[in-house]
């Protein structure tokens, strides 16, 4: 049987190749993802989220009123909490919260004690829609868009092409490169 072989996105092909700012490396990134036609009104998949810095600059100010905002530290695996991204909450949010990379590179889950449904929930996820969908950040981007169980959509909606699994992983290991590192376990408030 013929060998079929997949070609790598050329935008992710594009970070390897020169440094490139954080602002390039993310606008390079939500390239690499088609986008995909949601079912109206739902939301269901959106969590709170990381954002890294330049992400967060593109969200409009008023989007942000109201929003408790802190640098989380990011578990990695073989790392530990080197890296602190931004996720924004509707709620206070427990001082031991962190975010798990679940592998190296790829989707992140928070974890925290509290269960609180505001703190389970994105503070963006409105009316059944995101209300700050050109600005969502690149773990956002890739559900329904990835042939990986952590992040396809369970009602079926499929981006064509389905990427594979790997293309979600390297996207998502590039992000947590450009995460600034973080001192100690504890979250601390975001002023921006
Ligand atoms: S990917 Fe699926 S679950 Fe997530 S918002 Fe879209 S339709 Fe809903
Ligand atoms: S930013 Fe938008 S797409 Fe991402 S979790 Fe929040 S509401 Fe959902």
């Amino acid at each position: 049987m013929e060998a079929r072989y997949f070609r790598i996105p050329p935008a992710l092909v594009r970070i390897t190749e020169r440094e490139m700012t954080e602002a390039e490396v993310i606008l390079a990134l939500r390239e690499v993802f088609p986008p995909v036609s949601c079912r109206w009104g739902c939301t269901d998949c959106c969590g709170p989220v990381p954002f890294s810095r330049w992400e967060w600059t593109q969200v409009p100010p008023e989007k942000k009123n109201g929003l408790t905002v802190k640098m989380i530290p990011v578990h990695h695996p073989r790392h530990g909490f080197s890296a602190s991204a931004i996720i924004p909450f509707a709620g206070d949010v427990p001082q031991d919260a962190f975010l798990e990379c679940m592998t190296p590179g790829a989707v992140m889950r928070l974890g925290t004690k509290l269960k609180r449904p505001e703190l389970v929930t994105c503070p963006f996820a409105r009316e059944g829609r995101c209300t700050i969908h050109e600005h969502r950040p690149i773990l956002c981007r890739l559900y329904g868009a990835v042939d990986d169980p952590r992040v396809l959509c369970s009602y079926g909606v499929r981006a064509v092409p389905l990427l594979p699994a790997f293309i979600g992983q390297t996207a998502m290991a590039i992000w947590f490169q450009i995460l600034p590192a973080h001192k100690g376990k504890k979250n601390r408030e975001v002023r921006l």
